[in-house]
């Protein structure tokens, strides 16, 4: 049975075809050198496009991950950024490509923040760069007591709420 180490031994040795993708058994997350892996191209059913992995792959549960061409730009990739062909870079660089589909700017970066972490931190900064409240002229929102932020009517959270068009996260 091959594994991950074997895959990229392959590729690196050009041992591949154009059209093969990367199978592994199990999650991606999980995923080491010695995780059952094989390169095999898919095939696609006539009637459902379901897709058909290559013949036995079913019985090893190895499921398709990214094409052969992407696994090879991220060994390259893993070679640059350890500066020696480096199997265990290599892993890392693809265990991240498989889960992230993006890759790292650093070996072992830490798992990317959540999509609404990332729109969390767009949405505070905007609010940031509202500046500070004008208290000599009062928010136009009914029952609001607060002031009122540049170029608005509005406080900073009716303002953020009239322009984004959704409850603003934020209290301060
Ligand atoms: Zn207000």
């Amino acid at each position: 049975m091959a594994n991950l180490l074997d895959v990229i031994q392959r590729i690196r040795t050009n041992r591949f075809e154009e059209s093969d993708w990367l199978y592994i058994a199990g999650s991606a997350k999980d995923l080491t050198l010695k995780t059952e892996a094989d390169l095999g191209c898919p095939e696609f059913a006539e009637d459902s496009n379901d897709e058909i992995g290559p013949a036995g792959f079913v019985e090893r549960q190895l499921q398709s991950t990214i094409d052969v061409d992407t696994v090879a730009q991220c060994i390259v990739w893993a070679d640059q950024l350890s500066g020696a062909a480096d199997d265990d870079a290599a892993l890392d660089i693809i265990r991240y490509y498989i889960q992230f589909d993006a890759w790292p700017q650093t070996l072992n970066a830490a798992d990317p923040p959540p999509a609404d972490e990332i729109l969390r931190h767009l949405d505070r900064e905007f609010y940031d760069k509202l500046g500070p409240e004008d208290s000599s002229k009062k928010c136009r929102r009914d029952g609001c007591d607060r002031g009122i932020v540049r170029f608005s009517d509005s406080c900073r959270r009716h303002h953020f709420e009239n322009i984004c068009k959704r409850p603003c996260p934020f209290d301060d």
